[in-house]
């Protein structure tokens, strides 16, 4: 049983170092909690579907004893992961169909997304990704020149998208050497990062990984992944500003999930925490069904009752897009609240 005698000490050591000291079992986590592991409902088949996996300085962020913390409940493995709901599939966004070549996934007219690994930090329950053959979509090295290739004769793609999994887990030199050989590429004018770490594994933004974002001649954007406002901690306050300084664009998606969430209140929080810290809220996914997730559904519904509620008290810019992903559509469907019926008629009466 792993005990965590200094955290302070764990949480200033090298992220790599980090990344193989997180918690890989419900136990040492709940020790860690001070949960006792009866009084929840763990799932041994679905951590063998989908083995936990949580870096200290996100489980730091957790309330001990709180069996129901909103941020212990996207990393928990729990019974419901079993039930079979309608509707739900291995593939609900259709990434895998849409794999033009390995690693590469172009299914928006301007941008493509590139798989450069397929290990994360974490594994977030909801995630659709949690049911891919990773091992065969990702790049490898010799690989990673056939995608350089696709995108040079593909000259319509303006921005690459290094998705994943979590391109942050790629080395300083690796991820140096390819924002340079993507930035050599005339036609593109951005370079897109989505990654989890500047959340979950904040000591990830060290000087090696700015100064690399230093050299890279194109503009980038980072899009984070918080859901919640208790995940941002001072040190991913630090990374922020580290980032924020060496002028990336930082934007936050968030999925929208039932016991994490799903409260007006808790959106709101986490867009006035995200600004604070010079991130701008982007998007607000509806859950993907894939398999296993179907306990974290929030319907459309009560999403735009929520969206709403977050309009009607924050201005604009601090309200993230409502979306969707539809296999097959040309872009994400955005999901609008309609103009109230009574305003409308009065405008009409007018
Ligand atoms: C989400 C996504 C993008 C990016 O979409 P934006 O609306 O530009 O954020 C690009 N490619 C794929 C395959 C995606 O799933
Ligand atoms: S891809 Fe993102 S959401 Fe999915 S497990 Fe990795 S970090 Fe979590």
């Amino acid at each position: 049983m792993k005990e965590i005698n200094d955290e302070a000490a764990q949480l200033a050591k090298p992220w790599q170092k980090q990344l193989n000291e997180a918690f890989h079992s419900v136990e040492d986590l709940c020790t860690y909690l001070r949960l006792s592991l009866v009084e929840l409902p763990i799932s041994v088949a679905a951590t063998k579907n989908f083995p936990l996996r949580v870096p200290l300085s996100f489980a730091a962020c957790m309330e001990k004893g709180n069996p129901n913390d909103p941020l212990l409940r996207q990393v928990l493995p729990v019974s419901d992961e079993m039930r079979i709901y309608p509707g739900y599939s291995a593939d609900p966004v259709g990434d895998l169909s849409a794999s033009q070549q390995i690693g590469v996934i172009h299914k928006y007219h301007g941008r493509a997304l590139l798989i450069n690994t397929g290990a994360c930090a974490i594994h977030c329950r909801y995630c659709f990704r949690r049911n891919f053959p990773y091992a065969q979509l990702q790049l490898g090295k010799r690989q990673e020149q056939a995608a350089l290739d696709y995108l040079a004769a593909n000259t319509s793609i303006t921005e690459v998208i290094l998705s994943g999994g979590d391109p942050l887990l790629l080395s300083d030199t690796r991820l140096t050497l390819l924002l340079a050989q993507l930035s050599a590429l005339p036609s593109i004018k951005r370079i897109r990062l989505h990654s989890r770490l500047p959340i979950v594994l904040p000591a990830r933004i060290n000087d090696a990984l700015i100064d690399g974002f230093n050299q890279c001649i194109k503009p980038i954007v980072l899009v984070v992944h918080c859901n919640h406002a208790n995940e941002i901690n001072q040190r991913v306050i630090s990374a922020c500003q580290r980032l924020k300084s060496s002028g990336i664009t930082l934007l936050n998606q968030a999925v929208l999930l039932k016991g994490v969430n799903d409260q007006a209140e808790v959106l709101g929080a986490l867009s006035e925490q995200l600004f604070a810290i010079g991130i701008m809220p982007y998007y607000l996914h509806l859950l993907d069904k894939a398999t296993g997730t179907g306990h974290f559904e929030v319907s459309e519904a009560e999403a735009l009752r929520l969206i709403q509620d977050v309009q009607d008290s924050l201005p604009g810019y601090l309200v993230p897009q409502l979306v969707r992903e539809v296999a097959g559509a040309p872009a994400k469907q955005r999901i609008t609240t309609p103009v109230q019926e009574s305003i409308l008629n009065q405008n009409n009466d007018n």
